[in-house]
């Protein structure tokens, strides 16, 4: 970005090391430096006592270590934390973290918007503004693990889901680059088992993310379980109908092995008949064993105000035919509800603020 320096954390470990090559430092320099960066976790290069002055000067005129200022965090009740996060041109980001049984895991966001539109989404009000660069997405796990840091407690992020605001196989690059950045077992060491991308379905990049030789798991917001209804309420499926989709997620399976997720979200009287779930049912029979379904309670958004949360009878009856049918499925828990946490809602609210205290000022004026 002109006028701005970029971030460290947009280098992997090699990336790093090639640099510091370049610029006549030896291999192992960059390993000292990757430890000051995710093992110490310091926020100035200065902080850095076992590099020379003069590296130091260099690493300081080429970049800095985080790009992102906090602007607002909020702590729920049940531990759920959101954060606000201005990036260096002054546009706004969200990150959630949620206290699991099994650990702390990261909610993080990908683009600032996001341009598939799904009808149901707070982020897809906004069009996509642009992608974020792999070290804006790392730099989110870095402040909030410097939040647990603070408390002085010694707990860690331990689980990461791509599943903020925007289409995590849209900035396809960043995102790989990021997952390398924080999967290297020299710095941060999250475990690629631990890491879910989701996706509304770009069929040909799920097909190059199969390639990619990862670990990391992978979730498909299905939302419907034929093309008119998914056509309606996620357009994306007019460019993917189910057919390749699936033809993607077979490939997937059939090369990495790995169990898929698929997001449901239980929208009042749209798609939750038992009809529906039987579709659901059949839809995903070819690949039973290696898929797991996750019914989502909607977030309510007010520009959508035509959908609402299904009934907990309704989501009963729906779970009751897939699970006859054998399919692996739970009725996910929600986090944070007096916090704002549906992704996209805090930055909205937060930016519907911003814009009426701007036009408070303007009438004072
Ligand atoms: N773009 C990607 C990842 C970000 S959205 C994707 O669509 O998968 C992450 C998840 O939140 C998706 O499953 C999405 O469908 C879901 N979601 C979006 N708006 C929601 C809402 N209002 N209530 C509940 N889940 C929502
Ligand atoms: Fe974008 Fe995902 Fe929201 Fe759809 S659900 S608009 S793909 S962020």
């Amino acid at each position: 970005m002109p006028g701005y320096k970029p971030s460290i954390y947009n280098l992997t470990q090699e990336q790093l090391i090639e640099w510091a090559i370049e610029n006549g430092e030896k291999k192992f320099r960059a390993t000292q430096i990757w430890d000051w960066l995710y093992r110490k976790r310091v926020q100035s290069f200065d902080e850095m006592t076992n590099i020379s002055k003069d590296f130091i000067a260099k690493l300081d005129e080429n970049f800095c270590i985080n790009p992102l200022k906090q602007r607002i965090v909020q702590e729920s009740k049940d531990g759920t934390v959101k954060y606000l996060f201005e990036l260096p041109d002054g546009m706004l980001i969200e990150t959630v973290l949620m206290r699991q049984h099994y650990g702390l895991s990261v909610c993080v966001t990908t683009q600032v918007g996001c341009n598939i539109g799904c009808t149901f989404c707070a982020s897809g009000l906004i069009p996509k503004q642009r992608d974020l660069v792999s070290g804006e997405i790392v730099a989110q796990i870095m402040l909030v693990q410097k939040y647990f840091d603070e408390r002085g407690q010694g707990e860690r992020v331990s689980h990461i889901v791509v599943m903020g605001i925007g289409e995590p196989l849209d900035n396809y690059n960043n995102v790989m680059n990021f997952l390398h950045v924080v999967n290297d077992d020299k710095g941060l060491a999250i475990g690629a088992r631990h890491i879910t991308v989701s996706t509304s379905g770009l069929a040909h990049k799920i097909k190059d993310f199969a390639n990619e030789g990862v670990q990391v798991n992978l979730a498909v917001s299905l939302h419907a379980p034929n093309n008119d209804l998914r056509s309606n309420i996620m357009r994306i499926n007019r460019s993917f109908p189910l057919e390749k989709l699936f033809e993607a997620i077979e490939y997937y399976i059939a090369t990495t092995n790995r169990r898929v997720t698929f997001e449901y979200i239980m929208l009042n009287e749209v798609n939750d008949h038992v009809e529906n779930a039987q579709e659901l049912a059949d839809l995903t029979k070819k690949i039973r064993k290696l898929s797991y379904i996750n019914l989502i309670p909607y977030n309510p958004v007010s520009e959508h105000d035509q959908y609402s949360r299904s009934t907990k009878e309704r989501t009963a009856a729906f779970y009751d035919v897939l699970k006859k049918n054998g399919v692996n499925c739970v009725v996910r828990q929600e986090h944070g509800t007096d916090i704002d946490a549906a992704c996209g809602q805090l930055r909205s609210n937060t930016m519907k603020a911003d814009r009426r205290k701007a036009v408070v000022e303007a009438a004072g004026r």
